[in-house]
């Protein structure tokens, strides 16, 4: 029976130390299939959150999503020091500048690599300047940071249901976190994006926090859970975008369905009479996933208060559109 190798201890849900692109790479290491590479960016305290994905196997090479153009000497850094002298595919989850605005910057140097996304992204990819504006809106100096955004040369990038590569991965639509998301499978892994949220590995348990920003459509996501759902079962392991990895994705699937239900219900409930900051000590006692937060250290508490925020938002956004919908159609 074929051993899957992957750069984590399977069965628990911490991460190797070693893990780190900074930390010299042992051989262990380099005898890992699958290996996740982090892109920190000390600037904005984002430590062990935005990552790629590098597979190293019999059939070649691929990158999941390469992350925005400020980490991309990181990344060619390890893609150095793991040999990867060229690269087969680089699979995109989904378009947001922190997931492939160093794409351009890559494939530059990697010009062999073809290109999966989802077809609403494609058109943005060869030409960014969409994507540029949109991120300036909304992330202001954070896509500053991040850094500029290179067009890609289209004919790199192909829509496809399946990647031509070893027995083929699978690739599936997944709107919810965004409209051009989707999410993969490759032998026992499924790698998520952001269909289940962002997750901290926690030696107490799972931490999953919903990543619902605006334009968020609740029944989009469910949708997408709903259809995912054939592919996952106890032996799979998840692959997050942000960030490592989580044993059991059927028990996953549904942490992360009950925790987005619970969200939308809560805010629902106390959005007219409470503040976002009220409204995220209300999730703190009520929602035992989430709750974990108060396990995390400081830096990693004020990075996902932010972003919690920002998903409290989205789930505000969606009520009321919702509400103004049912108005206009009542009348
Ligand atoms: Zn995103």
């Amino acid at each position: 029976m074929y051993t899957y190798k992957i750069a984590h201890d399977p069965g628990i849900n911490t991460l190797n130390k070693n893990q780190n692109t900074i930390g010299p790479i042992s051989l262990n290491m380099m005898e890992q299939e699958l290996q996740l590479i982090d892109l920190d960016i000390p600037e904005l305290g984002y430590l062990k959150f935005i990552s790629s994905w590098l597979y190293r196997g019999s059939e070649g090479t691929f990158l999941m999503d390469p992350g925005p153009t400020c980490t991309i000497p990181i990344l060619l850094k390890a893609l150095d020091r793991y040999q990867v002298k060229d690269l087969d595919w680089i699979l995109l989850t989904h378009i947001h500048q922190d997931h492939a605005g160093g794409l351009g910057d890559l494939i530059g140097k990697y010009s062999n690599a073809k290109i999966v996304c989802h077809e609403k992204g494609v058109k943005h990819l060869a030409e960014p300047s969409k994507l540029r504006e949109g991120s300036k809106t909304i992330l202001g100096d954070v896509s500053k940071v991040y850094g500029n955004i290179l067009p890609v040369p289209g004919k790199k990038i192909h829509v496809l249901d399946e990647v031509p590569f070893g027995d083929g991965i699978k690739v599936i639509t997944t709107p919810g976190h965004a409209s051009h998301h989707q999410c993969y499978v490759f032998k026992n892994w499924f790698f998520a994006g952001e269909l289940f949220g962002a997750h901290i590995p926690m030696k107490s348990g799972l931490y999953l926090r919903p990543a619902t920003p605006h334009r968020f459509i609740l029944e989009d996501y469910l949708a997408s859970m709903a259809k995912i759902e054939k592919y996952l079962d106890p032996k799979t392991t998840v692959c997050f975008a942000h960030y490592g990895t989580a044993n059991n994705s059927k028990h996953v699937l549904i942490c992360a369905r009950d925790q987005l239900k619970l969200w939308v219900k809560i805010i629902r409930e106390h959005k007219d009479k409470k503040n976002t900051q009220e409204l995220i000590e209300i999730l703190l006692e009520v929602d035992p996933i989430f709750r974990r937060y108060k396990e995390l250290d400081l830096q990693m508490q004020k990075r996902e208060w932010h972003f919690s925020v920002n998903s409290i938002m989205g789930i505000i956004k969606y009520i009321e559109e919702k509400k103004m919908l049912c108005k206009t159609t009542n009348k």
